[in-house]
């Protein structure tokens, strides 16, 4: 049996052709297992015996949410996967619309200092069903359409490349979730390759590159992946993805006190982006469980701010519409796994 939402538009109509389907059919089963009240296709307008040969051969899965915590402005769910690890996704409910961050693997090997998920080291990566059940879970909930897409919960995406580019073909499906490439932002700690590879994909949607330091030393401090490409090679590939894809590329950098915030890292940072397309998005941290750091104080981060903008860089600064929540990737699952085993997350 396979789940439907293991499949993209194009497999489905593969895997129809082999039971003696027609591939057709996906044009009336894809809108049903994805409208806005999905899942059952016994008022398709489909054949008794063609329902029952499809429910011979699919299913729709679901994914269990074990936890949630709500605010005015972000929920988070913390959903239980079948072989029981558990993932988060986080909806940002925004004036102009619903923002939902997924996550695309059990935990994540890039190790960010500053990062709950990168302490819990990746066990997996997530199938494409448990990516579109993150969304379809959440849009149950909230009744109402998502109008954009994070990806950039627990994992690295690009590290998950096939089944993370299957998803965003299926979020941007027209008939289903319909959520426009322009909507959509996948975040990278600038695993290089891939971000050339993401460049010439079918569907290349907006890209945001963890960047958190100035120069390699520093970063390669906080986040030991860095090790693997320098800064001057990310740089160079967000490039070439901005100029393939005429697109502004989204440079994150979470404020570290004493850390990544000086006005000599503010004027490097502004040295290292001129003359790409592209801005800054500042992110107060959003200290976990026994921090390693602390949040750089709003004067620090003001000073940061205006340097950057002196020197000509777009900046903008995260709504903190996720602290409420414990929205820092991983904090959720964290702390679900610290109650279990009644221990603390290093
Ligand atoms: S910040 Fe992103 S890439 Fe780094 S450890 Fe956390 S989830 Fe992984």
């Amino acid at each position: 049996m396979t789940d439907y939402y293991d499949l993209t538009y194009s497999e489905l109509r593969e895997k129809l052709a082999v039971i003696g389907e027609k591939p057709s059919r996906a044009d009336i089963i894809f809108p049903v297992i994805y409208g806005m009240n999905g899942g059952s296709l016994t008022d398709s307008g489909l054949k008794k015996e063609t329902l029952e040969k499809l429910s011979g051969n699919f299913f729709c899965g679901e994914l269990e949410c074990i936890s949630t915590l709500t605010s005015e402005t972000a929920d988070k769910f913390l959903f239980q996967l079948r072989d029981g690890n558990t993932v988060e996704s986080v909806l940002m409910k925004h004036e102009f619309g619903y923002n939902v961050c997924v996550s695309t693997q059990v935990g994540c090997n890039m190790g960010c200092k500053f990062c709950a998920s990168g302490q819990l080291k990746k066990v997996r990566d997530l199938s494409l069903s448990e990516m579109t059940g993150q969304l379809l879970a959440v849009r149950k909930k909230l009744g109402q359409k998502i109008t954009g897409l994070s990806i950039m919960g627990i994992g690295e995406p690009l590290d998950n490349y096939e089944n993370v580019l299957r998803f965003i073909s299926v979020a941007m499906y027209q008939k289903g979730f319909d959520i426009g490439a322009k909507h959509i932002t996948l975040s990278t700690c600038g695993l290089v390759p891939k971000i050339y590879e993401l460049a010439g994909a079918e569907n290349p949607v907006n890209l945001a590159v963890s960047l958190h330091a100035p120069d390699d030393e520093l970063r390669r401090s906080i986040m030991p992946s860095a090790k693997k490409y320098s800064l001057a090679e990310i740089i160079k590939a967000a490039r070439y993805y901005s100029e393939r894809g005429n697109r502004r590329i989204t440079f994150e950098y979470v404020m570290l006190s004493g850390v990544n915030d000086s006005d000599e890292c503010a004027e490097k940072l502004a040295s290292l982006l001129k003359d790409i397309n592209g801005y800054v998005n500042i992110i107060r941290y959003n200290p976990t469980e026994n921090p390693p750091f602390t949040c750089s104080p709003h004067e620090r981060i003001m000073s940061f701010y205006d340097i950057l903008k002196k020197n000509g860089i777009g900046v903008t600064m995260r709504r903190e519409l996720g602290a409420s929540v414990n929205a820092a990737c991983g904090q959720l699952r964290a702390s679900a796994i610290t109650d279990r085993k009644g221990v603390n997350i290093p």
